[in-house]
């Protein structure tokens, strides 16, 4: 059985204690054996990343972008394994894992080319013969902090920026599927990045946390995760005046409004609630449905819902995977739980499926609920699995009021054909990533990811945007 080691200072370092890494669609199979870092080696790789940066700094920007083209490449060359791998241990379906390795690969691509536009400011002086300009320059040590939902793409929408606008690093993968950034790390190892100018650290949350966040040297987190553990960081990393982006937790709606395409309505929001098993940040919780086609809206949710395929992510046909772990699942039924309790009515689905075929794994079938009220405790809180919570709208803006009366502000999405209600949604709906006859999930790396309210904090990821985080500016007048 492979143990995957921490890699700090370019080195493997040699695993003191591990932990393991199983798939959750049969938990009889060990993906591999993870070293457990200790407080110390945290502290370790924060300053190795710091001996590193002067170095790293120093590259002009193509320079540096050139090794994450090379990293792109060995990437795409391991593309059908790293796939596979993801399956094994996050538990998506393998045409999921697929769209998310290349994702990653993307994304290393686009901003290796960032580093050969990196664009800063340049302005007419009110002066005569004053220049000036603003270039963007790299902020030092930045920790990075993942989750186990995107095991990939989220760590290579941190990695790559950070790294090709000169930043050096040290990253924390989640533990519950810590061999996708492991592949990103190798990866870069293998292109020749210099030794400490990234580092991969995996071992238990609490533990390495506090280590990372009072580590000297360090002066950035970009942090993706849950609302407690992000409030958390927040907290302590203020207290050293940290620059910190968090991007945490959703309550995401979908409004389907009277004048939708149907069909495509239907199919979008089967889609955003219970693709990866509802293991997205992006995916929708509450789906709020105009009145007048409430009932027959419901109808051909719940036959969409039914003819879903649960299992193992491997087998070709099956739609939804497993939850990640026992605690994610746990999770799930303890929301179902509460929703039967407070009144709304399970209208499909929402048992553990543990028979036959199921019993190694987290399975558990999609579950929508009707009859939901605003206030509701499944209408309020973040579950992140395949539940869905439906409630009735009188009208459009009583569907924006019920989809911005949540302390998230994630993503959103809306079903209609009606150009001025579309433009009427962007305006007020009280999210950062918005879709339009789409599902509430699904984003490209071109564009700025984030949310608003209690969701995030911080600059935006992605696109352009990511460079806002990664620099700072120097600003330079210049008498000629
Ligand atoms: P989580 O429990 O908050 O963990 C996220 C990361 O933080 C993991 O690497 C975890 O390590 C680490 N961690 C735990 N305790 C820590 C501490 N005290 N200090 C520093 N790091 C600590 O979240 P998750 O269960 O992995 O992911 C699900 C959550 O992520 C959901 O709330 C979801 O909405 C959110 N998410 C948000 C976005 C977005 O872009 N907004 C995207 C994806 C997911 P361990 O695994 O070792 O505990």
């Amino acid at each position: 059985m492979p143990t995957y080691s921490n890699y700090i200072n370019g080195e493997w370092a040699p695993a003191a204690r591990t932990f393991e890494n199983r798939n959750p669609a049969d938990t009889s199979e060990l993906v591999g054996l993870f070293a457990r870092a200790s407080a110390a080696e945290m502290t370790n790789a924060v300053e190795a990343a710091q001996c590193a940066f002067a170095g790293w700094s120093s590259l002009t920007g193509p320079a540096r972008g050139n090794f994450l083209f090379k990293a792109a490449e060995i990437l795409d060359s391991r593309f059908e394994q790293l796939a596979l791998e993801m399956t094994r241990e996050e538990g998506k379906t393998l045409p999921e894992s697929k769209g998310e390795v290349r994702r990653a690969i993307n994304i290393f691509k686009y901003f290796a080319g960032e580093g050969s536009r990196m664009p800063g400011h340049l302005v007419p002086s009110e002066r005569d013969r004053v220049f000036m300009f603003a270039l963007r320059k790299p902020i030092g040590v930045v920790g990075l902090v993942t989750p186990w939902n995107f095991p990939s793409a989220i760590p290579a929408w941190k990695l790559a920026p950070a790294l090709v606008a000169g930043n050096t690093v040290v990253i924390k993968p989640a533990s519950a599927a810590p061999l996708s950034s492991w592949r990103l790390v190798e990866a870069l190892a293998e292109a020749g990045v210099p030794k400490g100018v990234v580092n991969f650290v995996a071992g238990s949350g609490g533990e390495l946390g506090e280590a990372l966040v009072e580590a000297g040297p360090l002066k950035a987190i970009s942090f993706t995760g849950s609302c407690g553990i992000g409030q958390w960081l927040h907290e302590r990393a203020s207290r050293r005046r940290l620059r910190i982006q968090l991007e945490m937790g959703g309550k995401n709606p979908t409004i389907v409004l009277a004048d939708a395409d149907f069909k495509a309505a239907v199919e979008n929001c089967v889609n955003g609630a219970f693709f990866s098993t509802g293991q997205k940040c992006t995916a929708t919780s509450r789906v709020i449905v105009e009145d007048s086609i409430h009932d027959r809206f419901v109808d051909a949710f719940v036959e969409r819902t039914s003819k879903l395929k649960v299992g193992d992510g491997r087998e070709p046909g099956i739609d939804i995977g497993p939850a990640v772990d026992q605690d994610q699942l746990e999770t799930d039924l303890r929301y179902i739980e509460i929703g039967n309790k407070d009144g709304a009515t399970l209208q499909y689905g929402g048992r553990r499926l543990s028979e036959g075929a199921w019993a190694k794994g987290y399975f558990i079938e999609p579950a929508i609920f009707t009859g939901v009220e605003e206030g509701m405790t499944i209408a309020q809180e973040e579950i992140f699995g395949p539940v869905a919570a439906v409630l009735r709208a009188r009208d459009f803006d009583h569907a924006i009021r019920i989809a911005n009366n949540v302390a998230f502000g994630l993503s959103a999405s809306i079903q209609t054909q009606n150009v001025s209600r579309i433009f009427d949604y962007v305006q007020k709906i009280e999210a950062g990533l918005l879709t339009v006859n789409l599902p509430s999930a699904g984003v490209e790396y071109q564009l700025p990811f984030g949310g608003t309210k209690e969701s995030s904090f911080g600059p935006k990821e992605q696109g352009p945007a990511a460079m806002d985080f990664y620099t700072d500016y120097k600003t330079v007048y210049l008498k000629y």
